[in-house]
């Protein structure tokens, strides 16, 4: 009988030891939790990889809110969107998207028009995402002479534009969707760091330095070069995203706005690093449509860095991003300008 409380006393730390590692192990595993979820959402492939206490709850807010701005806002073939209303309309008011609409007019003026966010009709006649053919030259020639991102007049929370003519978020859609992201969820706090891909766009969030690979463009997995860079976003546009082939020719997705064609100017990738999501997916565009030499100029115009990749197996990047690319395929040859 008086053994009894001895045994206790000795069993006691223990028991205390034990409580307080599996406390200490929630609150580690919460405080520093990882959580990634995957969805389809911009036409396109997203992910979330996120790191901190609220992890899952933020990747889910995330989901939410890409799914609900493509439904809602940008999209072009959803009823209910602010954009089809806008589009069947002729115009409307646009409380949420006037900021963006503002930079995507500065963007188009500044490039000369190579990036043009009123070509939906032209896109519409290459059906990439459907039925992809080379259109028709009369169809092409008639389509075009009612694009123009001048036909377009913004005034008073309102826009305005001829019949024949279609918004298309198509080339900033996901950028937008990362800077709504990092305002509305992540800014909120809870995480430690967080990595989304919508498509070719990328946020990288937090207070560390990332590596971020650009994609081979021979290949669906594969780096041919990386990139070390801090909390940012990174866009890339491709001719290998979105492409059909006829008679032995390929046709892929980004219009040079003069001719309605698919740019053919020897780049087959453009990657844009800003502060900014929309400003990196609209620049990815424009440079690609620009080429290496003025599209270097207009992404540093904006306080931007650029790797354009040619089909030489040239990679030429911006100066400021010496030291920070890594070659990651023999082929290739890494410049900087
Ligand atoms: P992705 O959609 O693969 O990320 P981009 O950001 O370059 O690639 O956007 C290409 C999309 O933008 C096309 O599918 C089309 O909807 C639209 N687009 C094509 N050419 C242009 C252009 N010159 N200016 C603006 N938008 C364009
Ligand atoms: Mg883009």
């Amino acid at each position: 009988m008086k053994d009894k409380p001895v045994r206790k006393l000795y069993i006691l730390p223990f028991v205390c030891l034990i409580i307080c590692a599996v406390v200490f192990g929630v609150y580690a595993g919460n405080r520093f939790g990882e959580d990634s979820i995957e969805f389809f959402a911009m036409d396109t492939y997203c992910t979330a990889k996120t790191n901190g206490a609220k992890a899952e709850k933020v990747n889910n807010s995330i989901k939410e809110l890409v799914k609900k701005l493509d439904a809602d806002v940008l999209s072009r073939q959803n009823e209910s969107s602010l954009v089809y209303s806008l589009n069947e309309n002729r115009g409307g008011p646009i409380t949420e998207i006037k900021d963006y609409l503002e930079v995507m007019n500065k963007v188009c003026r500044d490039s000369g028009g190579a990036f043009d966010y009123t070509l939906g009709k032209v896109s519409d006649l290459w059906d990439f995402g459907g039925n992809p053919q080379v259109p028709g030259d009369d169809a092409l020639e008639t389509v075009l002479s009612s694009c123009g991102a001048d036909k377009v007049i913004i005034s008073y929370g309102s826009v305005s534009f001829p019949e024949g003519l279609s918004l298309d978020f198509g080339a900033c859609g996901k950028g937008i969707g990362l800077d709504e992201i990092r305002d509305n969820i992540l800014d909120e706090g809870g995480i430690k760091s967080s990595v989304v891909s919508l498509g070719g766009s990328i946020l990288l969030y937090g207070n560390r330095d990332f590596t971020v690979g650009i994609r081979n463009p021979e290949s669906i997995t594969g780096y041919v070069a990386t990139l070390n860079l801090p909390a940012c976003c990174v866009s890339t546009s491709g001719n290998y995203e979105r492409y059909f082939e006829e008679n032995g020719k390929r046709y892929h997705h980004i219009l040079d706005p003069k001719t309605g064609y698919p740019v053919d100017n020897g780049l087959v990738s453009v990657t844009v690093v800003s502060d900014s999501g929309i400003l990196s997916d609209i620049l990815s565009t424009a440079c690609f449509v620009l080429g290496l030499d003025k599209g270097m100029s207009l992404a540093s115009k904006y306080g931007c860095t650029a790797v354009f990749i040619d089909d030489n197996k040239c990679i030429t990047a911006s100066k400021a991003l010496e030291g920070k690319v890594k070659i990651n395929a023999d082929s290739y040859t890494l410049r900087f300008q």
